[in-house]
């Protein structure tokens, strides 16, 4: 996976201040690996990795993340963005009944995603119809019925019995029989009529972009004016993902995206080809069989999903959380100001630190920090614990004048803290080494790491 090739990038990374133009050029090679492993088009793939290496080699260096971590956070954002940012909710018509029309090729799951659609909206209390203007195979209309009452919605369709001629050998209409853009319109009229709110029309598709189909998904759209049209494609399309999407947007102009059939082994990649060519967003995944096998797309967990390192991603918004940013410019302030680091600032540094959680659990999640079991042990967290203890048993008076505490005021905070006056000296002692070299860095010009964290 992704996450093991990039281990060893980052134990190249690790240490330095900054990225080189070869460091990100190797981390960009394994994000490609990745996005090729994930089925992304290739014209996207070479797309997308030349941005994120444009916008790494510009990168500000941040002070909360290591240069690795910083590059994933690129790629991860810019995917984010491809795939439409936030989630994007159903646009309801200002006067009901919200139309929605379905269309994609066959098999894509446009029949399947109707029932889910229309149960997803039942629960959220709405009045949802099911129309079937799919009239190209003699039991499409069937099939929507039966996903309708299993989503306990009504279903618009056609009068049955007048069919023209169909192969029975293989189910397939020889030709169409009934106008479904005719179906499409009365249908909408008596979901207008009977006061549904939500209409869902269903659409015939082809095996592959057909030109007739096409036009006939055109027409539908011009006769009932639809809020919505939403694109369904199966998620294991691969490459011909960007090709079906342009035909398809060209035909008919879908406003968003459903990416079906996501239970099975599909990475998702075709979610950032058919984002990345037609702009659209994407606005549900299809993952089952079952009415029930329906989610609202959110854009962050597709591309974790895409980069396969949700930990790593967990990681940095946790780094990122405990690095306060108030907190580092009343830092910066005190160096201007030539003020001494006191207690006070080192307890504060020390709860940042601890909002992190389990640091060590946190991170032994980051690939490449294997090779760093020793520093985690040394962070024995109940040392941790203990420090804070003494400093929290200091008065304000001593926080801010380390150097006035005296034997007397050791044995007190000793006690208070449970700890020996030893172990106070120690920490006085340690703490006047960080408040020197913090004052050293500050004639150097260079910003200090954070005292008490290991190197
Ligand atoms: P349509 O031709 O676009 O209407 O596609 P259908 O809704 O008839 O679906 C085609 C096939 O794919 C059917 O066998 C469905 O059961 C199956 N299918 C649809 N959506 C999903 C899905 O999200 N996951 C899985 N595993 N199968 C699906
Ligand atoms: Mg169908």
């Amino acid at each position: 996976s992704l996450s093991d090739r990039l281990t060893s990038t980052f134990k190249n990374l690790r240490g330095k201040g900054r990225l080189s133009e070869s460091d990100i050029n190797a981390t960009i090679r394994d994000i490609r690996l990745a996005l090729i492993d994930a089925d992304v088009a290739t014209p996207v793939v070479r797309e997308f990795t030349g941005r994120i290496r444009e916008r790494a080699l510009g990168a500000e260096v941040s002070a909360a993340l290591n240069p690795g971590q910083q590059v994933v956070k690129i790629v991860n954002e810019e995917l984010v963005e491809v795939l439409g940012g936030k989630t994007r909710e159903l646009q309801m018509a200002k006067r009901p009944p919200t139309v929605i029309m379905l269309a994609g090729l066959q098999g894509s799951g446009k029949t399947t995603f109707a029932g889910k659609l229309a149960r997803h909206l039942r629960d959220k209390g709405h009045f949802p119809v099911l129309v079937a203007a799919d009239l190209q195979r003699p039991n499409a209309v069937t099939q929507l019925e039966v996903v309708a009452e299993r989503a306990g919605v009504p279903c618009f369709a056609p009068e049955r019995g007048n069919e023209g001629g169909h192969d029975a050998a293989t189910g397939e209409g020889t030709q169409s029989y009934g106008d479904p853009v005719w179906v499409a319109q009365a249908g909408v009229g008596q979901a207008k009529v009977r006061q549904y709110d939500v209409v869902i029309v269903d659409t015939a598709g082809r095996l592959a972009v057909d030109e007739n189909l096409m036009k006939q998904a055109g027409d539908i759209r011009e006769a009932i004016q639809p809020d919505e049209v939403l694109f369904v494609i199966d998620a294991m399309i691969g490459q011909a993902a960007i090709e079906t999407a342009l035909a398809f947007q060209q035909g008919v102009d879908f406003t968003g995206v459903v990416l079906s059939k996501l239970d099975g082994d599909a990475r998702g990649g075709a979610a950032l080809s058919v984002a990345s060519v037609t702009g659209r967003p994407i606005m549900y995944s299809s993952i089952g069989e079952q009415t029930k096998d329906i989610e609202v797309f959110h854009p962050d967990r597709m591309a974790s999903r895409i980069l396969d390192m949700g930990d790593i991603l967990t990681l940095i918004e946790q780094a990122e959380k405990a690095f306060d940013r108030d907190q580092a410019a009343a830092m910066a302030r005190k160096f201007m100001d030539e003020e001494d680091f006191t207690f006070e600032d080192f307890l504060q540094q020390m709860q940042a630190i601890k909002k992190m959680g389990n640091l060590k659990a946190l991170m032994g999640m980051m690939p490449g920090m294997s090779g760093m079991k020793d520093q985690l042990n040394a962070l024995d967290e109940k040392e941790f614990d203990r420090v804070e203890a003494m400093v929290r048993s200091m008065t304000p008076f001593e926080r801010t004048h380390p150097k006035q505490i005296n034997g007397s005021r050791r044995a007190r905070i000793a006690g208070g803290a449970g700890t020996t006056v030893s172990e106070v000296n120690q920490l006085l002692e340690r703490f006047g080494q960080a408040q020197k070299m913090m004052r050293q860095m500050r004639r150097g010009g260079g910003m200090p790491g954070m005292p008490g964290m290991p190197g």
